[in-house]
C-alpha cells in the first residue's frame, strides 16, 4: 500500500469502513489486522501500541495499529472493556484465487464477517464467568416502554413491558452490558446506541420470533404485549445486524410481570450495593459477601435472584425448602458441591456452539457436562425426602443419553480448541477417517524409514528430514556434509542455504510428503464433515440442554447459599404475608464480614440488633451519634428482606419477614455530581420517587434525608416526608436522622417510635456501642466524634464554647423547633388544601359559561385565579 492518493485497497478499505460506521474496523492482511485513520489514533491510544503510518491517502500518510491475527482476542478484550464497538473483515478468498479471478495484482476479497460488541459476546476468554452478558433493546409503543433483554451467552431471553417512570429500574434491574433503541426517540436511555426505527415494529418483531422458534403462536410461550414484541424486533434486528445473518443461541422468550419481582430501583440497587460497591467493583458487595456458588453459572444465576427477589410466597418458600434440605446435610451438600465444582460451563459452551463460534472444546464441554448432570440426577435419585422444587429439577438433570453417547462415541477424551489441525473425531468413529489417519500415519512413518535410509547411504549421521510451513518436507544436512549432496547424480536437489545447514529435496521424499498432504487434507475435510454434523445435534436440543445448564445452576444456587449459612450460623427466614417485620440478632453481612478480616488489629466484633416492625409500630425514627451505627442498621435489615424473599437464609437469628412489594432506600445527599444534578436535587428527586410508590406492602428505608440543604430547609423536609410516610403511604419505613428536633414528632404520629444506637462517654472519650436502644438519643456528640476523628484539640475547644452559646439561646427561644408546637396535623393540613381546591371545583361547575359574555367570563377567570392564589 505504499503507492500515492487511493489505492484499490484503500477503496476496499474505506467501503467496509463506511459499512461498519461507528465500530473499529479490524481489516484482514495476512497474519495481522490492521487499524487505519482516527480507528488506528483510538486502538493505539487504548491498547498502548505503536501508532505508525502506511502509505498515503488524499496526499497525507495514512495512521496504522496493527494486532497479530493469533493473539487478537485479548486485544478484543480490552477494546471491548474500554467501550467501544469492533468490526471484523476478512479475507473471504484465498490469495490463490484472487489471482486467478484477476490476475496477479488481484486485491483479496474482503468482507465484515461479524461485528464484536459488549452485548453479543460468546467467547470464553471476552465473558466473566460469574456475570451474566445482558443486551437490551427498548423503545415505546403508545406511552407504554417494552424491553427486551437477552444473554447470548446462554441464551435466556425475556421481554416485559412498563410505565416510562419505571424505564429506569427495569433497566437497572437488567444490568445490561448493551442498550439499542430507535433512532431519534427522545426517552431512549443516555448511553444507548441508536439503530433504525423501522427494525422495532411490534408485528415483525412478532412474525421474527414466531420463525425462529417454529411455531406457529407465541401464546405457548406467554402473553406478550404490543410494546415489548417492538423491542423484540429491534432487539432481533440488531442482532441479525451483529451476527450478519447469524441468529445466535435465543431461547423461547418469557414475559416478565413486574409484579413478580420486588421492584428496586437504581438508587436503591446502588445505595444497597447489591452487585457492586459503590466504589464501583464486586467487592464489598452484597453478592460478594454470600456468593459461595462453585459454577460460573450458579454466580449468575445468584446474581440474578438478588437482582429481583420474589414476591409469590410459595415460589419463595420452594427456593428455601431447597436451600434448607442441603443446609441440614452437610455431608449429601459437600458431595454435591464437590461434583457441580468440576461442571464445565455448559450454557456458555452451547451458546458458542449455536452462535457458529463452537469449538471441538465445546462439545466436549457440553458431553462432560450433560453426562455428570446425570449422575447429580442419580444420586439425588436414591434421596426419599426431595423438596419439591428439587423434584421438579430432577427430568432436566437427564433425557441426554443419546447425544452424551453419540459425542463420546465422536470425540476425543480432551478435544482442541481450534479444528485446523483436526485430531478432534475419535479413532473407530469413521472407518473412512481411520483409513485416512492411517494412510498418512504410514507415510509419517515411512519418512522415518527414509531418514534412515539416507542416512545408510550417505554416511551422513546428522542428516536429518525436517518440516516447515515454507517448504514442507526436506532434507537437512550440516554444511560441512553437503558438498556430496550438491552432485548432480546424488539424487538430492538443493532447495535452500542456511547458515551451517543446507536443504535439499529428494524424489521420494517428495511422494511420500504429498501422500501425508492428500490424506491429512481429507481426513482435515472428514472430520469437519463430523463437527458439522455434531454441532446441529446440540443445536437441535438447545432448549434441552439449556434447561439441565439451568437447572444444574438452581442447585448450585442453592447448596451455596445452604454453604454460606452454614458458615455464618446464618437463620431460616420464615416469609409471611403480612406487613411485619421481626428480626432478631441481625446483621449486616458485608459489614460484619469486614470487620472479622480486620480482626487481627484488635478489631471489633459486629453487635448483633433487633428489628419490630408491625402495622401498629410500622415508622422507626433513629437518632444517635454519626459512626454510631445507623445507616448499618437500616441497610442491614433492607438486605434481610431482600434476601428472604431471594429465596436464602439471612443473617439473623431469626426472622420473620413479611412480603415486601417495594423496596426504597434513599440516603441523603449521595454523591451523584456525576449526573450533572446537585446533590440535593438528587435527593429530593429520590425522596419524591418514594413518596409517590411507596404502599403499604413496601419496606424504606431513609438515611439523614435533608442533609443536603441548610438547617431549617433540612430539618422542614425530613418533618414532612416523615409525616407524610407515616399518613399517606403507611410503608414500614425505618428513618435515621440526626435531626433532634424530629423526636417530637412521636407526640403526633401513633404508629411511629424512637430508638437511637447508644454511645456512651468515658473518661472523655466517645465510646460507639453500635446497641440500638428505644427511645430518643439523649445528645448529639458531634464535637466528641470531631475529636475521635481527629480534629485538633483547639479548634475541638473552640467549637464547645460556640456550641454553649448556641444552646443558651435555644433554652431562651425554643431552639430550631420552636413554634412547631401550634403546627395543624399533617392529614388536617393536607386535606385543608384538598378542601380549597375542591371549592374552586364546585365554582367551576356552577358555572353556566353559555350564559356569559366574553366580558363576564374574562371577569369570572380573574376572580377564580385570585382566590385560587390571593398572594
Ligand atoms: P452512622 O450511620 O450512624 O454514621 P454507620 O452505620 O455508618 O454509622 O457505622 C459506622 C461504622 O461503625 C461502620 O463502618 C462499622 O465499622 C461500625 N459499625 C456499625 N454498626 C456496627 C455494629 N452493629 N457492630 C459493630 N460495628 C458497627
Amino acid at each position: 500500500m505504499d503507492a500515492p492518493a487511493t489505492t484499490p485497497m484503500m477503496t476496499q478499505y474505506l467501503a467496509l469502513k463506511r459499512e461498519a460506521g461507528e465500530c473499529l474496523l479490524f481489516y484482514r492482511m495476512g497474519d495481522f489486522f490492521e487499524l487505519f485513520f482516527d480507528d488506528a489514533r483510538e486502538a493505539a491510544r487504548i491498547l498502548d501500541i505503536a501508532l505508525t503510518t502506511r502509505g498515503e491517502h488524499g496526499g497525507a500518510p495514512i495512521p496504522m495499529c496493527g494486532v497479530p491475527v493469533h493473539a487478537a482476542e485479548s486485544y478484543l478484550a480490552r477494546l471491548i472493556r474500554a467501550g467501544c464497538r469492533l468490526a471484523i473483515a476478512e479475507q473471504v478468498e484465498t490469495p490463490e484465487a484472487a489471482k486467478r479471478r484477476g490476475g496477479s495484482k488481484a486485491l483479496v476479497a474482503r468482507d465484515i464477517v461479524r461485528f464484536v460488541t459488549a452485548g453479543t459476546l460468546t467467547e470464553e476468554a471476552l465473558l466473566e464467568p460469574r456475570r451474566a452478558n445482558v443486551l437490551a433493546a427498548v423503545c415505546e409503543v403508545r406511552g407504554a416502554i417494552g424491553i427486551a433483554a437477552c444473554d447470548i451467552s446462554t441464551g435466556r431471553m425475556e421481554l416485559e413491558d412498563c410505565a416510562p417512570e419505571m424505564l429506569g429500574a427495569a433497566l437497572a434491574r437488567l444490568g445490561p452490558t448493551e442498550v439499542v433503541a430507535p433512532e431519534g426517540w427522545e426517552q431512549a436511555p443516555d448511553d444507548a446506541i441508536a439503530r433504525p426505527a423501522a427494525g422495532f415494529a411490534s408485528d415483525a418483531g412478532e412474525a421474527k420470533l414466531k420463525d425462529l422458534h417454529g411455531v406457529a403462536t407465541l401464546d405457548g410461550f406467554g402473553q406478550f404485549g404490543r410494546a415489548m414484541l417492538a423491542a423484540a424486533g429491534g432487539l432481533l434486528a440488531y442482532l441479525d445486524h451483529v451476527g450478519r445473518g447469524r441468529m445466535p443461541l435465543l431461547l423461547p422468550p418469557v414475559a416478565r410481570a413486574p409484579a413478580q419481582t420486588m421492584a428496586m430501583d437504581e438508587a436503591t440497587r446502588a445505595s444497597l450495593e447489591v452487585l457492586a460497591a459503590s466504589q464501583g467493583g464486586r467487592k464489598g458487595s452484597l453478592i460478594d459477601a454470600i456468593d459461595r456458588c462453585v459454577t460460573g453459572a450458579g454466580a449468575r444465576a445468584l446474581a440474578e435472584d438478588l437482582s429481583a427477589p420474589l414476591t409469590d410466597l410459595a415460589a419463595i418458600q420452594a427456593r428455601l425448602a431447597l436451600v434448607s434440605w442441603l443446609h441440614d446435610d452437610p455431608l449429601l451438600r459437600g458431595d454435591l458441591r464437590t461434583v457441580l465444582r468440576a461442571l464445565p460451563d455448559i450454557g456458555r459452551a452451547l451458546g458458542r456452539v449455536v452462535a457458529g463460534r463452537g469449538s471441538p472444546r465445546d462439545l466436549g464441554q457440553i458431553r462432560d457436562g450433560l453426562a455428570e448432570a446425570r449422575r447429580v440426577r442419580d444420586h439425588l435419585a436414591q434421596r426419599e425426602d426431595r423438596p419439591a422444587l428439587l423434584d421438579a429439577l430432577m427430568p432436566a438433570l437427564g433425557g441426554h443419553g443419546a447425544l452424551t453417547d453419540l459425542y463420546t462415541r465422536a470425540l476425543v477424551p480432551s478435544p482442541p480448541t481450534t479444528r485446523d489441525q483436526g485430531g478432534y473425531i475419535a479413532e473407530g468413529y469413521d472407518a473412512a477417517l481411520d483409513a485416512l489417519r492411517q494412510t498418512s500415519g504410514h507415510a509419517r512413518r515411512a519418512i522415518a524409514a527414509l531418514e534412515a535410509k539416507y542416512r545408510a547411504e550417505t554416511g551422513i549421521a546428522a542428516l536429518k528430514i525436517r518440516h516447515n510451513g515454507v517448504l514442507g518436507y526436506f532434507v537437512e544436512v550440516p554444511a560441512r556434509a553437503a558438498d556430496a549432496l550438491m552432485a548432480p547424480e546424488s539424487g538430492f536437489t538443493h532447495r535452500q542455504t542456511m547458515a551451517g545447514a543446507v536443504r535439499f529435496n529428494a524424489l521420494a521424499l517428495h511422494e511420500e510428503a504429498s501422500r501425508i498432504a492428500e490424506s491429512g487434507g481429507h481426513a482435515l475435510a472428514a472430520e469437519e464433515a463430523h463437527f458439522e454434523e455434531l454441532v446441529a445435534h446440540a443445536v437441535a436440543a438447545r432448549e434441552a440442554i439449556a434447561l439441565t445448564a439451568t437447572a444444574l445452576a438452581r442447585i448450585d444456587v442453592a447448596a451455596g447459599q445452604a454453604e454460606r449459612a452454614a458458615e455464618g450460623r446464618w437463620a431460616l427466614p420464615h416469609v409471611v404475608d403480612a406487613p411485619c417485620l421481626a428480626i432478631t440478632g441481625g446483621r449486616h453481612p458485608v459489614v460484619e464480614a469486614a470487620l472479622a478480616e480486620t480482626r487481627g488489629g484488635g478489631a471489633q466484633r459486629f453487635v448483633a440488633n433487633d428489628c419490630t416492625l408491625s402495622p401498629e409500630d410500622r415508622l422507626w425514627l433513629i437518632g444517635g451519634p454519626n459512626m454510631g451505627g445507623k445507616s448499618t442498621f437500616l441497610r442491614q435489615n433492607a438486605l434481610i428482606v431482600l434476601l428472604a424473599q431471594a429465596g436464602g437464609f439471612v443473617p439473623a437469628d431469626s426472622a420473620t419477614v413479611g412480603l415486601v412489594d417495594r423496596l426504597f432506600s434513599r440516603v441523603g445527599a449521595s454523591d451523584n455530581l456525576a449526573r450533572g444534578r446537585s446533590t440535593f436535587m438528587v435527593e429530593m428527586v429520590e425522596t419524591a420517587a418514594i413518596l409517590a410508590q411507596a404502599t403499604e406492602r413496601s419496606f424504606v428505608i431513609l438515611d439523614e434525608v435533608g442533609r443536603g440543604t441548610s438547617t431549617y430547609d433540612g430539618l422542614a423536609l425530613a418533618w414532612a416526608v416523615v409525616e407524610a410516610v407515616h399518613e399517606t403511604n403507611r410503608c414500614r419505613c425505618l428513618f435515621a436522622t440526626h435531626y433532634h428536633e424530629l423526636t417530637r414528632l412521636a407526640e403526633t404520629c401513633d404508629a411511629l417510635s424512637l430508638h437511637h444506637v447508644r454511645a456512651r462517654e468515658w473518661k472523655g472519650d466517645l465510646v460507639l456501642l453500635h446497641e440500638l436502644a428505644e427511645g430518643p438519643a439523649d445528645k448529639s456528640y458531634g464535637l466528641a466524634v470531631a475529636r475521635l476523628a481527629g480534629v485538633p484539640p483547639a479548634v475541638v475547644k473552640r467549637a464547645r464554647a460556640v456550641l454553649d452559646k448556641l444552646e443558651k439561646g435555644r433554652a431562651a427561644t425554643g431552639g430550631l423547633a420552636a413554634g412547631l408546637d401550634d403546627l395543624p396535623l399533617f392529614a388536617a393540613a393536607a386535606a385543608a388544601e384538598e378542601e380549597q381546591c375542591d371549592e374552586l371545583r364546585e365554582r367551576l361547575k356552577a358555572l353556566d359559561v353559555d350564559a356569559l359574555s366574553p366580558r363576564e367570563a374574562l371577569d369570572e377567570l380573574y376572580r377564580l385565579k385570585r382566590e385560587a392564589d390571593p398572594g
